[in-house]
């Protein structure tokens, strides 16, 4: 089992900026939430199997969650010169997607299982195999937590993760689940 210590210290390997601990028994599976992907906003709603519906009912999802006993959220913060820096938006979403594939990287290297939640969809591969044939990496499959019906608000407020920074910050969140 990895501890928790060890998780930290891979978090700031990976490059992210902050980290906390994560109570899977804190994360909700929000219908809303859900049905907020249903609106298809980012174009990848029934495009992939990291999302929705391919990712697996809202209860699937749950049950998967509740299997693991432990986790870490991780944040990638990023500088904006105001709120409207799109550039400054992109290069700390490209940033914390790095970070990302980093600790999943590391981690799976030790570990068996492991859920990583991220901002946005698997990439993967350029094309998903969604639906016509089974996901090509089931094992490197990334959702977001969105995907899963979580408020990433609620899940940093319950794990003592500030979420919102000020005007002049950007946070992209994710989290590993074990
Ligand atoms: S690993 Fe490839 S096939 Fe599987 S969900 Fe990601 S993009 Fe799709």
């Amino acid at each position: 089992m990895i501890s928790y210590d060890t998780l930290a210290l891979l978090a700031g390997k990976s490059g992210f900026s902050a980290w906390s601990p994560l109570d899977p028994g804190s994360i909700v599976c929000r219908k809303e939430v859900r049905d907020a992907c249903a609106q298809n906003a980012c174009g990848q709603y029934g495009k992939r199997w990291s999302c929705p519906p391919g990712c697996g009912s809202l209860e699937e999802c749950a049950r998967r969650i509740k299997g693991c006993t432990y986790g870490i959220l991780v944040q990638t913060i990023g500088e904006l010169e105001d709120e409207f820096d799109g550039e400054a938006m992109m290069e700390t979403e490209a940033l914390h997607k790095a970070h990302f594939l980093n600790m999943f990287s590391a981690l799976r290297e030790r570990n068996g299982h492991i859920l990583a939640l991220g901002a946005g969809c698997c990439t993967r591969c350029t094309v998903c195999s969604y639906p016509d044939a089974p996901c090509r990496f089931p094992e490197e499959v990334v959702s977001s937590m969105e995907a899963y019906g979580m408020l990433v608000l609620q899940v940093c407020r319950d794990n003592g993760l500030t979420y919102y920074y000020g005007s002049h910050k950007i946070a992209y969140t994710g989290c590993f689940l074990l």
